[in-house]
């Protein structure tokens, strides 16, 4: 019996504690329901009906050249590279707002085209079915970069391309694999020492003739002399603006920044390097205390017509990667004030990307011009082709090639993005700054950032006003487009922006 009222006694002991449990459980439930229920009333008031949560995912894939030798493309003449200095990335942001899902992604690369883009953009799309019009792929301009877009020719060049097609397609797909709770944050902030408009007026009679035989009213990196120089052509855009992002703990994710400076250059021969840009992406986790998983990334602005040369001061001697160095310590110093900069991360940013196709009719010389360009093109004797101005075969090749295009024209791809308070304007061209400021000033958002190079690579894009004074980045040949392309330009991505935040330009 003992036992057996033992037993029950212990059945007893234990209904009771599973009583109490269920008891106490039942509390829990209760609370957990009423808290629910609360987040989901606050979910719902209004002015919340719209709000979104944020995920976000970065990532960066090495892409640095293996196979040599390599053309560095950009010059006049072959500049081949033997090994690279430091590495290269394409790196990759993904955010999503449960609703958008979008990609921003920066290569180390003097400008990918836009044919080479699209097959990265294809192969993302199809392993995250993020949308190809979704995606800004914009590159950094190194002058430094290995060619992208080879399809024959020396075998380095052309494995090469496949490199950089699988590691940006990577960088997207690793990115959106890695999306997580997130908020973001924008700012900008100033370093006005390292950019310099480059195109100048200079002192009567010291312009020299452009390779057509005619004077320019300004000249690109002229001599660094009081005796030459007499005013820049144009302003600069000292703004550094980023965008950060955080995880759910508050640790960063990622930087995307973005600076009007069209590089630093200065690399030794037979060198490849990412430039300031690299160096940028490499300091930046310090600046910030990011973890292994953190990806910083320094896009190009509208820097078309600005350099890092101090014209009207004298610089000491640098070492080989010196100035690059020095210019990207700086960039990650202003990267980390506008950082402090920024009240708070949010989640709830409602994200929106456009993208529109837009045809710009080609240059074409004149009658007068293109007589003039095969003249020049007759000259064979050597001493009398060194009589022709600096360059004049080269344009002259230029301007018969312009004047033979079968085209009428080209499309280019233009993008405007909105993350919460923050735009983005995506220009597939070397972008004249002045473009740059006016879209910023113009934009309905509080903080606009101007990539240039995004999405391809037309050459430059100066102003019709640029144009009128002449220059370099305004020669036929290296100018392609219509004149008045940025007016063009411009008035689209007006239009664009004001149509993400939800009003008329009229307005
Ligand atoms: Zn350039």
């Amino acid at each position: 019996m003992n036992c057996s009222c033992k037993y029950s006694l212990g059945i007893r002991r234990t209904q009771m504690v599973v009583g109490q449990r269920k008891f106490l459980l039942a509390v829990w439930f209760g609370l957990l329901v009423l808290l629910a229920g609360v987040a989901r009333a606050q979910d719902l008031a209004p002015g919340r009906e719209s709000e979104s949560r944020l995920r976000a995912g970065a990532a960066a894939v090495d892409i640095t050249p293996t196979e040599f030798p390599l053309n560095m493309p950009g010059g006049f003449r072959a500049n081949m590279a033997e090994r690279a200095h430091d590495p290269f990335f394409a790196r990759a942001l993904v955010l999503d707002d449960g609703v958008t899902t979008l990609a921003m992604a920066v290569v180390d690369s003097l400008g990918v085209a836009p044919e080479v883009l699209e097959e990265a953009k294809q192969s993302a799309s199809q392993q995250t079915g993020i949308a190809t019009d979704r995606m800004l792929i914009c590159s950094t301009h190194t002058h430094s970069g290995p060619p992208s877009n080879a399809t024959d020719g020396p075998a380095p060049a052309v494995a090469y391309r496949k490199v950089l097609i699988q590691g940006l397609a990577e960088a997207i797909v690793q990115a959106h694999g890695a999306l997580q709770p997130a908020s973001v944050g924008a700012a900008s902030h100033p370093l006005p020492d390292e950019v310099f408009n480059r195109r100048w007026y200079l002192k009567p009679g010291k312009m020299p003739l452009n390779p057509f035989g005619k004077l320019d009213q300004v000249k690109m990196n002229p001599p660094r002399s009081p005796g030459v120089l007499d005013r820049p052509a144009g302003p600069t855009d000292p703004d550094i603006t980023i965008i950060s992002v955080q995880d759910a703990r508050r640790r960063p994710l990622a930087l995307f920044a973005n600076y009007s400076l069209h590089y630093v250059g200065a690399v030794p021969r037979g060198q490849l390097s990412a430039d300031y840009f690299g160096e940028f992406a490499r300091l930046m986790p310090t600046r910030l205390r990011g973890g292994g998983n953190f990806v910083a990334m320094m896009s190009n602005g509208t820097s078309g017509d600005i350099n890092n040369i101090p014209f009207t001061v004298t610089r000491p001697p640098r070492e080989p990667f010196e100035q690059i160095r020095i210019v990207a310590r700086k960039a990650a110093d202003t990267a980390w004030f506008a950082h402090r900069k920024i009240e708070a991360h949010r989640a709830d940013v409602p994200l929106g990307m456009l993208q529109r196709e837009v045809f710009l009719k080609y240059r074409r010389p004149d009658a007068e011009d293109l007589a003039a360009a095969r003249k020049v093109l007759a000259v064979e004797d050597a001493d009398a082709v060194a009589q022709l101005p600096r360059l004049a075969q080269n344009y002259a090749r230029q301007t018969v090639r312009a004047a033979e295009r079968q085209e009428d024209g080209l499309t280019v791809k233009l993008q405007a993005l909105r993350i919460g308070d923050l735009a983005v304007c995506g220009i597939p061209f070397e972008t004249f700054v002045q473009i740059g400021l006016e879209l910023k000033d113009s934009s309905p958002f509080s903080q606009t950032m101007v990539i240039g190079l995004a999405n391809g690579r037309y050459g430059y894009l100066p102003t019709p006003e640029q144009h009128r004074l002449g220059g370099y980045e305004t020669w036929l040949g290296t100018n392609r487009v219509q004149e008045d392309a940025s007016v063009i330009l411009v008035d689209h991505l007006t239009e664009m922006l004001h149509e993400l935040h939800g009003q008329s330009p009229a307005e």
